[in-house]
């Protein structure tokens, strides 16, 4: 069942994040988006949509410009394409809960023939065409934490015109959409400013 990790990990009575619909049949333009979120601990949520659903990884220090750095990137449960499009507040206790912010958005583009071949043998090389991350990129699989469930990736930015060793996550730390910092997502959607105020520069 597509999205039954998510919704099981989540109350939609007390929570704003979309519940989700899956849609089937492919789009031209595939959604690309990158999520701060200070939770118990800041990280940045990597989405790609892929066959209805957004795959997703949790990058505890977030992408990076510079070739020579290689991200770890957690893979989390797949989350509704609707996720691309939340900004806001998740309450106190629920999953995940603290403060969202949509930190890039825009759209992405394999590089590889067969992305579910790519994606079994863990190697998938894309275009990023967002606000703040373009060029070329890949997701590397690499071993699996011990005792962990989840699956540990790698996110590489491939040398291009858009590599830099400049930090991005320190020189663009405001939203997409709505221009604000975290504390004042915070502050707007009712939530913890002084937890989110410590996500920002
Ligand atoms: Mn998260």
């Amino acid at each position: 069942m597509p999205l039954e990790k998510y919704r099981n990990k989540r109350n939609f009575e007390v929570s704003p994040e979309p519940k989700g619909r899956t849609i089937a049949g492919r789009k031209s333009s595939l959604l690309y988006v990158i999520q701060k979120h200070r939770a118990t601990h800041l990280h940045y949520d990597f989405r790609l949509e892929w066959n209805g659903v957004l795959l997703s990884w949790a990058i505890p220090k977030g992408p990076s410009l510079d070739p020579s750095v290689k991200r770890l990137a957690m893979q989390v449960e797949d989350h509704p394409v609707e996720y691309g499009s939340f900004e806001g507040v998740i309450p106190a206790g629920e999953y995940g809960g603290g403060t969202v912010m949509l930190w890039d958005r825009g759209t992405w583009s394999p590089e590889e023939e067969d992305v579910e071949a790519a994606l079994k043998k863990g190697s998938l090389k894309f275009d990023l065409n967002g606000k703040k991350l373009r060029g070329s990129w890949a997701l590397v699989r690499t071993r699996n934490y011990r005792g962990s469930q989840k699956t540990a990736w790698l996110l590489i930015k491939h040398r291009d015109a858009f590599a830099s060793s400049k930090d991005i996550t320190q020189e663009k730390p405001r939203s997409v959409v709505s221009r604000k910092l975290l504390a004042q997502i915070a502050r707007s959607g009712g939530g913890d400013v002084e937890q989110a105020s410590t996500g920002d520069p």
